[in-house]
């Protein structure tokens, strides 16, 4: 660094490039400019510089340079036209979960979420027997165990460890708890430790069992941790862990923590169950919100053909949407590229917590973290575009 450059900080930056949504970032801003470099986490060092870097400041058409009008004109076209419009992705804060809401309505169209299988299992889950949660303060403040279950929680939660599981400074306990971490291959071991712990004979043991109903009998405070559960015993998994914490709690207290997947999942559903009633997986095309968690799945839409235009809407990732045989308008990410095929239409809207502010729900939903707007840009964001659409004219019925 010459003596005429200047190294100012920008403090207390929230990250939205995962479910934990830390609030506590600084970010150098070296002469006039922010750079991610000293971020102490991979993954948000890479969310941060793609935005930073992202320079497309105008729409395709058919992967084609074209002007905002003709985009616009020819988006709106479609979805006024579409049997079936499907708003999906919806990798996004909540301003782009709402704006998805309101042109489902508009347009007739249904929602869902890139994370909708694991949302509306939860769901399921939920709705027919309820469940006991905490938050990730509680859990930071007075676990004393804490049973982490999921796949690779590293890379999905980076900051996992450092900020809710290995702190010392605890309110309401002096060490950071005992972790027991299991892959997503644990239904038999959580199986065979509920039964025992509720004193009934099991046929057949399996190895850590003795290990973890040790754990959990000596805790005061257990909690399962839920992460990312891919694979066909994820249900079970997630099931067995509410019977777990219901048996503990008639004489302890003890609770889960789903943490989803992140990228706007959380965000999704909480705001979509606020202005249509239900969450995601809602249609409206019969002039009311309806949800039916299959019927409404995306990939389900998108294979029989029943939806005829994908709206992808992904403002926080720079993953293509999946190569599917619907004309596809891409709300998107301006450092998206497209490998495989072209979107009919791509409009890049701004990153939320970055080239806009912005609102994003913490992984346990009971936080919703601001995003301020940090470099300036040019690009709308998909609240802008939806009223654009919106607008152009009204539906006919
Ligand atoms: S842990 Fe997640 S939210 Fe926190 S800085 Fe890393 S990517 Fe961002």
């Amino acid at each position: 660094m010459n003596r005429h450059d200047r190294l100012d900080t920008l403090a207390f930056v929230s990250c939205p490039f995962c479910a934990m949504v830390c609030d506590d970032l600084s970010l150098p801003v070296h002469n006039e400019a922010l750079t991610a470099q000293q971020i102490p986490c991979e993954k948000a060092r890479t969310g941060f510089t793609s935005a930073f870097q992202a320079t497309r400041e105008t729409p395709l058409i058919h992967g084609k340079e074209a002007t905002w009008k003709q985009a616009l004109q020819q988006a709106g076209k479609m979805l006024r036209e579409a049997r079936l419009p499907l708003f999906h992705g919806l990798i996004g804060d909540l301003l782009d979960s709402k704006a998805a809401v309101k042109m489902a309505d508009h347009f007739g169209g249904a929602i869902d979420h890139l994370h909708g299988d694991a949302i509306a299992r939860n769901l399921q889950i939920y709705q027919q027997g309820g469940w006991q949660v905490s938050s990730m303060g509680e859990v930071r403040n007075r676990a004393d165990l804490v049973v982490l279950i999921g796949h690779d929680p590293q890379e999905t939660y980076p900051r996992l460890h450092e900020k809710l599981l290995d702190s010392t400074e605890r309110l309401h306990a002096d060490s950071p708890p005992i972790i027991h971490p299991l892959n997503h291959d644990c239904l038999d071991l959580l199986s065979i430790t509920r039964a025992r712990l509720a004193g009934k004979p099991v046929q057949a043991d399996t190895a850590g069992s003795d290990e973890l109903l040790t754990q959990i009998t000596g805790a005061n405070y257990p909690v399962f941790i839920i992460g990312r559960l891919p694979g066909k015993n994820a249900e079970l998994i997630i099931r067995t862990c509410v019977g777990l914490v219901r048996d503990i709690n008639e004489t302890r207290r003890s609770a889960l923590l789903m943490l989803g997947a992140g990228e706007g999942d959380m965000t999704a559903q909480l705001s979509a169950a606020w202005h249509n009633g239900f969450g995601i997986r809602t249609c409206h095309a019969k002039g009311y919100p309806e949800q039916d968690l299959q019927r409404y799945a995306g990939n389900r839409l998108m294979q029989s053909g029943e939806t005829d235009l994908l709206v992808w809407i992904s403002s926080l990732s720079c993953a293509p949407p999946p190569d599917v045989a619907q004309n596809t308008i891409v709300i998107g990410h301006p450092a998206m590229s497209f490998t495989q095929s072209e979107p009919t239409i791509f409009l890049p809207v701004g990153v939320p917590g970055i080239h806009r502010s912005g609102y994003l729900h913490r992984a346990d939903g009971l936080r919703l973290v601001p995003l301020k707007r940090l470099i300036d840009n040019p690009l709308p964001g998909s609240a802008t575009l939806c009223e654009q659409l919106i607008s152009q004219e009204p539906r006919t019925c």
